[in-house]
């Protein structure tokens, strides 16, 4: 089952208190393609880079089944570039550069081979072009997930709100939720949120694992307690791609099947934050993934005998 994934393809200069890495592949939608690709395929990448960007890239995404069709490659511009730099607790880090480049003129165009999809992955990026991606669908997805973050909030609150009545499923992080809606609590926040338009909400809480909210119900899915965590780049983006993936994989958009998909999204993103950049998603096996998904069922399951 086809997905159709919008976002970055990046530079990436990291640092975190285990290392610093001056130019490494990043950006949302490479992410996004190379967890959701160990699902299903093909992923159907709407992007832009410049003339920095590599080949070999570009060739190691389309052997995953990944199609580029819809990535414009502009000649005489520099990809999209971040810089962050993580603290000791590597759930908050600082951005220190957003060089949009390329990313500035930026209009995305839905290839007519595109169309038809039923997945939609609106990955992080500018709200106004994930408005003009779901314009350009001749038919509306049966699922529409979006991602975004604070910068886009800050900048593109009018857009933002636009965009959520489109939807089905927001993803943001908690500190996102609170600014998002105002509310310290998260579950005052979900109401709040819902209300703005997306049927199901996702809140992300780093390794603390992530929260569902729809309608009157609340599933919680934990992160792994890993022994080391080396650079959470990216794990926002991959646990995107496992949480869609599942979802077009299975073709099953209920919420019981949600619960089970923010289950591979957090195993997706378990073995993101292993190394630097996307390195461990290239590395891992359908084997690999397995162990891990029954590692997580080990960690929430129990026998209880009712008082
Ligand atoms: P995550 O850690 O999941 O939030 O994603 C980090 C990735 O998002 C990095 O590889 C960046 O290249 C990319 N990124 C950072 N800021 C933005 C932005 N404002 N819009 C789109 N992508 C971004």
């Amino acid at each position: 089952m086809a997905i159709i994934t919008l976002g970055t393809m990046a530079f990436d200069a990291i640092e975190t208190p285990f290392g610093k890495i001056d130019k490494i592949i990043g950006g949302s939608a490479t992410y996004v393609a190379y967890a959701a690709s160990h699902l299903t395929q093909p992923i159907q990448q709407i992007s832009i880079v410049g003339n920095d960007f590599p080949v070999e890239e570009m060739n190691e995404l389309k052997k995953r089944g990944v199609e580029l069709t819809g990535v414009e490659i502009v000649p005489d511009k520099k990809s999209f570039f971040w810089s962050g730099k993580y603290h000791m607790d590597m759930n908050t880090r600082d951005t220190l550069i957003t060089d949009l480049n390329v990313l500035a003129d930026f209009v995305p165009k839905v290839p007519e081979e595109y169309q038809g999809s039923e997945f939609l992955m609106l990955g992080n990026l500018m709200p106004s072009l994930q408005i003009s991606v779901v314009n350009q669908l001749k038919k509306r997805p049966k699922l529409i997930v979006l991602d975004t973050m604070n910068f886009w909030m800050e900048t593109a609150m009018d857009d933002l709100k636009k965009v959520f009545s489109m939807i089905d499923v927001l993803m943001i992080n908690d500190s996102e939720a609170r600014q998002l809606s105002g509310e310290f609590s998260l579950v005052k926040s979900a109401k709040k949120i819902i209300e703005m338009g997306p049927k199901f909400l996702i809140i992300k809480k780093g390794e603390h694992g992530a929260l569902l909210f729809h309608e009157d119900h609340v599933f919680f899915a934990p992160a792994l307690p890993l022994e080391e965590v080396f650079d959470p780049t990216g794990a926002g983006d991959t646990f995107a791609g496992g949480f869609i993936g599942h979802l077009a994989r299975t073709k099953d958009i209920s919420f019981e099947n949600m619960k089970t998909a923010i289950i591979v999204g957090s195993a997706m993103a378990s073995f993101c934050v292993e190394k630097f950049g996307s390195q461990r998603l290239r590395e891992i096996t359908k084997t690999d993934i397995d162990t891990r998904l029954k590692e997580f069922v080990q960690l929430v399951n129990f026998d209880i005998d009712l008082v």
